[in-house]
């Protein structure tokens, strides 16, 4: 079922993102941690999309088994990462003959160790470029989720300009927004509340990540851009020295816990969990609000 409808039937939802993993011999372990989390009964769940030519086809892959196997809503991730207009028409037709039917067009990021994005096509140079190409080529075939940045996209020239580009997102037809993590219910609140007075009117559903690593944050929010306020930075700096890395994971579930509960209480329609792939921790993250 599509996403855009799926969004109208529940009063709030979770929905889970996973990345494929590299080696295939992950991935029986991967399975077995998504056969844990189909307990919280996502309302869809999403796979990432890699930069290079294999982790794009485990894409399709593991959404395709998501769905057959699991009975699972799924989401393919695409991005203009090496996009040209044959490989896309293959990934949507793929898509179709397994039934799944919900793409979150994304750009993509620029290649490790490199700032600059340098497009791979004048075709498909920006997210907007993949909505209207599939918009066009398959009307209403696929429900289109797109990205948010509630602190702002790390090339935006400002926060205005950057939301008008999210607007022109979903005015060309996406149909939902999913956003950048933060730590910080506010930047959300305030993030809906600007994009409403723009005239976004489209479901904006905040992106939660656990924290599961001190040093895996960091880096992570240096590359996206968001940030950590200074006493959940020194919590987590203190936990760690007095208990190591099971300290910033106790910590880091806390966290999301009153993340999550916060954002429902705010009014968000649902919430989007970064899993990493690791089942244990999001079922602690949810356990009091399913
Ligand atoms: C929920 C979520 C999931 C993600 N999943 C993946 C994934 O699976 N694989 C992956 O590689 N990356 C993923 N990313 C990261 C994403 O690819 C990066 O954040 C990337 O840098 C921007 O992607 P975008 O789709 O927001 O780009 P765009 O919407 O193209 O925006 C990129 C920048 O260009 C500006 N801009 C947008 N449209 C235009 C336009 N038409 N003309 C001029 N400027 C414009 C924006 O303001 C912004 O600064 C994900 C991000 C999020 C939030």
């Amino acid at each position: 079922m599509q996403i855009r409808e799926l969004l109208t039937q529940r009063d709030f939802f979770i929905s889970l993102e996973f990345f494929p993993p590299k080696e295939k011999e992950k991935w029986s372990d991967f399975f077995a941690e998504v056969k844990n989390l189909k307990q919280i009964n996502p309302l869809f769940v999403s796979v990432t999309y890699g930069a290079g030519g294999s982790t794009q086809d485990y894409t399709l892959e593991i959404v395709k088994i998501l769905k057959q196997d699991f009975a699972l809503e799924p989401m393919a991730h695409l991005t203009c990462v090496g996009a040209k207009e044959e490989n896309i028409t293959f990934f949507l037709e793929s898509l179709k003959a397994a039934q799944v039917e919900n793409i979150l067009a994304l750009r993509g990021d620029p290649p490790r160790g490199e700032e600059k994005f340098v497009p791979d096509s004048e075709r498909f140079k920006h997210a907007s470029d993949l909505v209207q190409f599939i918009r066009e080529k398959e009307g209403q075939g696929f429900s289109l989720g797109v990205a948010g940045y509630p602190e702002g996209h790390v090339e935006a020239k400002s926060l205005e300009e950057d939301l008008n580009y999210l607007k022109l997102k979903l005015d060309l037809g996406g149909d939902f927004v999913i956003t950048q993590l933060f730590f910080d219910n506010n930047l959300y609140f305030d993030f809906v509340s600007r994009a409403r007075k723009i005239g976004i009117d489209k479901p904006i559903i905040p992106g939660v990540l656990p924290i599961m690593s001190l040093k895996g944050i960091k880096r992570i929010v240096n590359l996206c851009g968001a940030s950590i306020p200074q006493e959940l930075l020194t919590e987590l700096e203190e936990a760690e020295k007095k208990k190591g890395s099971a300290g910033v994971i106790e910590v880091g579930i806390k966290q999301a816990q009153k993340q999550v509960q916060g954002l429902l209480e705010g009014g968000a329609p649902g919430v989007h969990l970064y899993t990493l792939n690791k089942s244990q921790a999001c079922l602690e993250i949810v356990k009091n609000i399913l």
